[in-house]
């Protein structure tokens, strides 16, 4: 996850996350987000949002304009890198985390563990703010993988592949080399403290699934 300035959430903190979001967030948006979505997706407003994806299979899924700073790269900077990150929540929650305006955090994408579905939560044009340093966030796509560092049974196929399915399309579109120097782990990123994807993420096979071998 992504908190600026601070660790990894730590469970005590999630706690505090999970009661500050109420029982809306528990009861209602949580736990029904694509009942929701796909309710949401019969408006006007929200057909239009769901055009404004950059990868065509994900779904559009907005962070609030409070987590994120609008930019038009790669014109305003260059886009080099892919950011790794292991989501320390549900799927659910970490969509409804990236919609509270207080949060000050948010990734461009979410992928799911149980089927590999992918929500995009801030257009790649958009400066996310995930990395927790502003240099890497400027030149960086951010994905996150809903799961605990320390339980690798989150780690699914449909997971590895979906995400290096998204991230060879980026790599692809913004000339990025898929290697680990620059599909890095928010682990790598300077100054950090968080450890996230962890050491069960399979770092080989996914560049393999990336380069398509
Ligand atoms: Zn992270």
């Amino acid at each position: 996850m992504h908190r600026p300035n601070s660790a990894e959430p730590s469970r005590r903190s999630l706690l505090r996350g999970g009661l500050g979001l109420g029982a809306a967030a528990t009861a209602g948006l949580a736990a029904d987000l694509w009942p929701a979505a796909s309710a949401r997706a019969a408006t006007p407003a929200a057909a239009r949002a769901a055009t404004a994806v950059d990868y065509p299979s994900a779904t559009w899924a907005p962070a609030s304009t409070a987590n994120y700073t609008a930019s038009n790269r790669p014109s305003s900077y260059p886009i080099q890198m892919v950011v790794i990150h292991v989501t320390q929540e549900t799927f659910a929650d970490t969509i409804s985390l990236f919609q509270d305006p207080a949060h000050a955090a948010a990734a461009h994408y979410v992928v799911r563990s149980a089927d590999g579905a992918i929500d995009q939560c801030v257009r790649e044009h958009d400066i996310a703010w995930h990395a927790g340093n502003w240099d890497y966030n400027t030149r960086s796509i951010g994905i996150e993988h809903e799961g605990w560092v320390d339980q690798p049974s989150y780690f699914t196929t449909a997971m590895y592949h979906s995400s290096a399915a998204l991230t060879a399309a980026i790599c692809d579109k913004y000339g990025i080399p898929k290697d680990r120097a620059h599909i890095i782990g928010h682990v790598q990123v300077p100054g950090t403290d968080h450890t996230d994807p962890g050491p069960n993420w399979d770092w080989v096979r996914y560049i393999r699934l990336v380069n398509g071998v």
